[in-house]
């Protein structure tokens, strides 16, 4: 094992002392997908969303979600990047659900923007599209926290929640994206979303897209997507390298120019398929200053996973098990800036997909003691946690 220059003694909090969370950054959330397609009021607690849900069987993780707004807060997830989410179908390979125009896609990703907007409305959350927004955002959070309100206060859940007192309920701020880009009709309405606050873009989903070929499928981009990319260019969007393919991946990084991350994608060394990426996509990534969140897909985090068979329970998945994926980017960087958590935890799976000791997204916050466990230094669980990810934003948008 390769000894990070960047580790050092562990710092374990004091026995019998509450642990108040350290921001937690979650760079994949398909928070308004979850609201709009599974009827979920988010703002409500999880057992209620459960508990509504009971006998229902039109989607595979009904009764099992396992986000809602304030289990966020609980767990400290003050800030995350949520999607826009519609793909169109593609009648030769559709692995998964999709419009049979780009028109109805662009319509079904307004939805939902709506509920973000309606989301806004209510003070539950906070879209930050500029350095000012997140530095404003960030001073909320880190003032609150060291003024030990409920904040990321990492206790038992509050049956009581959903009476809880408004001024303990700040705002969680989220950062638009739009995973796969089909549901750009031109580049007029990509011009429209970069001024509605959308800041990302993965330009592919599953298969084959309008502009660029995803997970599962090969070819690089089409002279459509070469223009996607040139706009998105021009504007300051960051590009998203998530679910591209490896033809796309490698040419996104020549043709691209401005700051690239990867929202949520795991490690192919740890688990062999072209969903996660290969040691040389690492390090390109790494060379480019992207930083790579983890996902907490059970199917990305241990191999031989099979969807719908296999349970957390018999292939003994616990959420120690990031960290290895964590850690395996750490020890190809030689430092801890470019990782961090991309959870997907609200993405089309629940409790069944995801690692057995977690119950919520409250749990990321554990990720920080499995860092120190391995004797990751304070501050390289801080960046693992929400610093990189933040020092990567405030660069983008500086
Ligand atoms: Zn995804």
């Amino acid at each position: 094992m390769v000894s990070l220059l960047t580790r050092g003694r562990a710092c374990g909090s004091m026995p019998g002392q509450t642990r108040v969370s350290m921001l937690t950054f979650d760079a994949h959330l398909d928070l308004a997908m979850n609201a709009l397609e599974w009827n979920r009021d988010l703002t409500r607690p999880v057992d209620e969303i459960r508990a509504r849900e009971k006998g229902k069987t039109d989607k595979p993780d009904r009764g099992r979600g396992t986000v809602c707004l304030s289990e966020m807060r609980r767990g400290g997830v003050g800030l995350c990047v949520a999607t826009q989410i519609a793909r169109i179908e593609h009648d030769a390979y559709s692995p998964v659900f999709g419009w049979r125009s780009q028109a109805q896609a662009w319509a079904q990703t307004q939805g939902q923007l709506a509920w973000y907007r309606a989301m806004e409305e209510q003070g539950e959350m906070v879209q930050i599209r500029d350095a000012e927004g997140l530095e404003k955002h960030l001073n909320i959070w880190n003032g609150a926290s060291s003024a030990s309100t409920s904040v990321g206060n990492h206790s038992a859940r509050d049956k009581s929640e959903g009476k809880e007192d408004s001024s303990k309920k700040l705002p969680i701020g989220y950062i638009l994206t739009l995973e796969g880009a089909d549901s750009i009709v031109t580049l007029n309405h990509l011009e429209r979303a970069w001024e509605y606050g959308l800041r990302a873009i993965g330009p592919a989903h599953y298969g084959p897209g309008v502009y660029a070929n995803g997970t599962d499928a090969t070819g690089g981009f089409n002279a459509r997507g070469k223009e996607l990319l040139k706009e998105m260019d021009r504007l300051g969007f960051i590009l998203d390298a998530t679910h591209l393919c490896d033809d796309c991946f490698w040419e996104a990084l020549d043709l691209y120019e401005g700051p690239i991350w990867a929202s949520h994608n795991n490690c192919r060394a740890l688990v062999p398929h072209n969903r996660q990426f290969s040691d040389e996509q690492i390090k390109a990534l790494v060379q480019r200053g992207a930083v790579m969140g983890a996902a907490l897909d059970a199917w990305m985090m241990v191999p031989g996973w099979v969807r719908g068979k296999t349970t957390p329970e018999a292939a003994g998945l616990k959420l120690e098990k990031i960290v290895e994926h964590i850690d395996h980017v750490c020890q190809i960087a030689g430092n801890a800036r470019h990782s961090g958590i991309g959870s997907d935890l609200d993405g089309a799976f629940g409790r069944e997909q995801t690692p057995n000791d977690l119950d919520t997204i409250a749990d990321l916050a554990r990720i920080a003691d499995l860092l120190r466990n391995r004797s990751y230094a304070g501050a390289d669980v801080a960046n693992v946690m929400s610093g990189n990810f933040v020092r990567f934003l405030k660069e983008a948008w500086s």
